[in-house]
């Protein structure tokens, strides 16, 4: 497994999604406040870590 962080392009929400490496573009990743599925990859990983965790 590995995170991944997204961003909702809905609501604007970021997320880490955890999911295996063979699965990234395969399978869907919803946004978990809004529940779209219209999320992008988030290449900064600096930037999540001033997410918190709910
Ligand atoms: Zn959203």
């Amino acid at each position: 497994m590995a995170s991944y962080d997204f961003r909702c392009t809905s609501c604007d929400h970021i997320f880490t999604h955890d999911l295996p490496m063979r699965d990234l573009g395969r399978v869907p990743v919803t946004c978990p406040d809004c529940g779209s599925d219209k999320v992008e990859r988030v290449f900064t990983p600096f930037y999540a870590k001033t997410i918190r965790k709910s």
